[in-house]
């Protein structure tokens, strides 16, 4: 397994914290590091590359994109305005909480670049499954706005890279929060499958509404949002991932699956409000190996940043199948409130059935029957 790594990934300043407008905050005697800052992509590697799951890893280094591969997902006119906004001296906030400057725009190509290397690496038939640890993150991107951290849609930028070269691709995604970005990019490309598990967050700041909803459903239903109750933890979303992400993704067939890999979700997170464990992406990242696809993962979300290095680890193990797992979660406490989860995904069936056979034609687990408690 590839990891892929850029060292100017680290060059972007998000800030000192989630609220330095000014006078927001100012009763904070220490104000807040921003969440989405370098520490938490160091602190990424350095569990990858000192935890005992590094035997088996190959560690790459990426490249930097174009602006021509960036125009694939992005508009020109957004481009050169996030460009200018970078070349400081001051920093520019293009949202309440997505703060760029000097040293951002080389994080973003390296970011982007980094997540093609990735796919390239994959495309060679060198690795069955590349992770491109990257940041800022790009989920949220769209084609013409920054959003919540992102700048550039990495993810997005593979799927449709690959998309241009005739693969057939899906995209999962799951960060805690909707992949509104990518969503929005594969809005009129039925031939690209998103799938986007996450949290009921509502909106924030001036220009992020509140979506994700399960009738969001794309052309031919091929955007699929499995919009998880608050509380929701490793049960919720393996449930998720089995009686709807993964069956749709098996109809869809696709040759190639890109994963937004976010661990915001997990239950010490301050971004989220669910409650993975380690134990919870250990089990996704195997499901997902299980499928059998070449996988091209990019960094999302994750700003507990000691816990959310665990998961990392735990996912990759996963990813390789390892029988056991390599690292005690000395923090996994928190019971997991499934309870919301059956009327959550009994709304995503109903919402798909008549575009996906699994969705009409297959009989919902038991505990989606009429008449259970709900
Ligand atoms: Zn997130």
């Amino acid at each position: 397994m590839d990891i892929f790594w850029h060292d100017a990934c680290l060059e972007h300043d998000a800030g000192t914290g989630l609220w330095e407008l000014p006078g927001d905050w100012d009763w904070l005697d220490v104000p807040e590091p921003h969440p989405e800052g370098a520490a938490r992509l160091r602190t990424f590697r350095h569990a990858l590359r000192r935890g005992p799951v590094a035997p088996h890893l190959t560690w790459r280094t990426g490249r930097l994109a174009t602006d021509d591969e960036l125009a694939r997902v992005h508009t020109a006119d957004y481009l050169a305005a996030l460009r200018k906004a970078c070349e400081g001296p001051d920093r520019v906030a293009l949202e309440v909480n997505t703060v760029v400057g000097p040293g951002t725009w080389d994080s973003v190509l390296a970011a982007a670049g980094t997540s093609l290397a990735a796919l390239e690496s994959v495309r060679s038939g060198r690795a069955r499954t590349a992770y491109a640890l990257v940041r800022p993150p790009g989920h949220h991107a769209q084609p013409a706005m920054a959003d919540g951290y992102c700048l550039v849609n990495n993810a997005a930028l593979v799927a449709e890279t690959a998309r241009r070269e005739g693969l057939r691709v899906a995209v999962l995604d799951w960060d805690v929060h909707h992949g509104n970005g990518t969503q929005e990019i594969f809005a009129g490309t039925p031939d690209v499958l998103t799938v986007s598990l996450h949290m009921r967050h509502g909106a924030w700041g001036t220009n992020h509404p509140q979506t994700g909803a399960p009738d969001e459903l794309g052309v031919d239903g091929r955007n699929i949002n499995v919009e998880l109750s608050l509380g929701a933890g490793d049960e919720a979303y393996l449930r998720a991932l089995d009686e709807i992400a993964l069956p749709a993704l098996r109809e869809f067939a696709p040759d190639l699956l890109v994963c937004a890999s976010g661990f915001d979700g997990s239950a010490f997170d301050p971004n989220g409000r669910h409650n993975l464990t380690a134990a919870g992406y250990r089990a996704i990242g195997r499901r997902v190996a299980d499928l059998g696809l070449p996988l091209v993962l990019t960094q999302e979300g994750g700003y507990l940043r000691g816990y959310a290095a665990l998961c990392l680890h735990s996912l990759v193990e996963g990813l390789l199948r390892l029988p056991d797992p390599l690292l005690h979660d000395p923090l996994a406490y928190v019971p997991d409130d499934s309870r919301p989860t059956t009327a959550d995904l009994a709304a995503v069936r109903a919402a798909l059935a008549p575009h996906w056979h699994f969705a009409r034609d297959t009989p919902p687990p038991a505990d989606l029957a009429p008449g259970r408690p709900t």
